[in-house]
């Protein structure tokens, strides 16, 4: 049987990230919102005499056991014990990989998803987010969507009540940027500093209001970011001078724009084609 999800990009409307703790990861503090822009994440569930998995995708990522929607299968049938299945993952890539838009934290998710509903919730929804978790730290935001506040590493989520939609660009430069190196950089930049005392609240009411959210948006790593990846500051530039309030996505190189007027938002999208860049015009889902 073929079962089939939308699997959404993420971005951060806020992203202040504190020091780095015992364990190696970093305490955050951040708003994330899933997009419309999505990759397709297809699962063929069959009875097999014995359990495997294999994986195909369109896209320039690993096809084996390293692939995350892969990790999240190997994962879901360890912890439920689900044997005599084979699963074949098909995966339809768009959104930009190694690009700050958790493109595989959205695809493990999505995986996780679908095999709880094939075989019938044997996870509790806590024990799902839980699982995606051990995957990633994004894994279980992707599980939930919408706007959510997270703190920790990324894993404790306070799910947020939106009242109203936003328009984005993402433009992507095409270099990718390590996760890991961004937060080396980011931790060699804040030698010695206090790290941000940034708070959230104004951009959680706006986004309970429905109303605009520009003045609000922060990223910790645009200091490191936009210096060393001039094609991320270009884009940056692009979306200002078209009206838009730009802000990097993640760890980066992708840059969003916030929009009002989608008139501005086809100008700016048509500059930066033209310049090259994979550019998505997305919504907030
Ligand atoms: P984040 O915003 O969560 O840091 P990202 O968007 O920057 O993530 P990804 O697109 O998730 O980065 O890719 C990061 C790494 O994961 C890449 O090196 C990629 O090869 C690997 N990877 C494994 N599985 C996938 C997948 N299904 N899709 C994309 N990348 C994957």
């Amino acid at each position: 049987m073929k079962v089939s999800r939308e699997a959404h990009a993420k971005i951060n409307l806020f992203l202040s990230v504190g020091d780095r703790r015992p364990d190696g990861f970093h305490d955050i503090l951040s708003v994330m919102h899933a997009v419309s822009l999505s990759d397709t994440v297809t699962l063929e569930v069959e009875k097999a005499p014995e359990r495997t998995i294999s994986l195909k995708s369109d896209g320039d990522v690993p096809d084996g056991p390293s692939n995350l929607a892969w990790r999240a299968c190997e994962a879901f049938l360890r912890k439920t014990g689900i044997d005599g299945y084979g699963i074949a993952i098909r995966l339809e890539k768009r959104i930009p990989v190694a690009g700050g838009l958790a493109g595989g934290s959205t695809d493990a998710a999505a995986t996780l998803v679908l095999l709880n509903g094939f075989f019938g919730d044997v996870l509790s929804p806590g024990e799902l987010l839980d699982l995606g978790g051990s995957i990633g730290s994004d894994v279980p935001f992707c599980i939930l969507g919408g706007p959510v506040l997270a703190r920790g590493r990324g894993e404790k989520l306070t799910p947020i009540s939106p009242a109203g939609k936003y328009h984005f660009l993402i433009a992507n430069g095409g270099a990718p940027v390590s996760t890991a190196e961004a937060y080396r950089a980011l931790d060699e930049a804040a030698d010695g500093k206090d790290s941000a005392d940034l708070f959230p609240d104004p951009l959680i009411r706006a986004l309970k209001d429905g109303a605009p959210i520009d003045d609000y948006l922060f990223n910790s790593f645009e200091d490191v970011i936009f210096p060393i990846h001039p094609e991320a500051s270009r884009a940056r530039d692009v979306i200002c001078s078209c009206g838009g309030t730009p802000l990097l996505s993640g760890s980066g190189p992708s840059v969003f724009g916030v929009f009002d007027d989608l008139s501005l938002r086809s100008k700016a999208k048509k500059q930066l084609e033209k310049e090259n860049y994979l550019v998505f015009e997305c919504e907030s889902v």
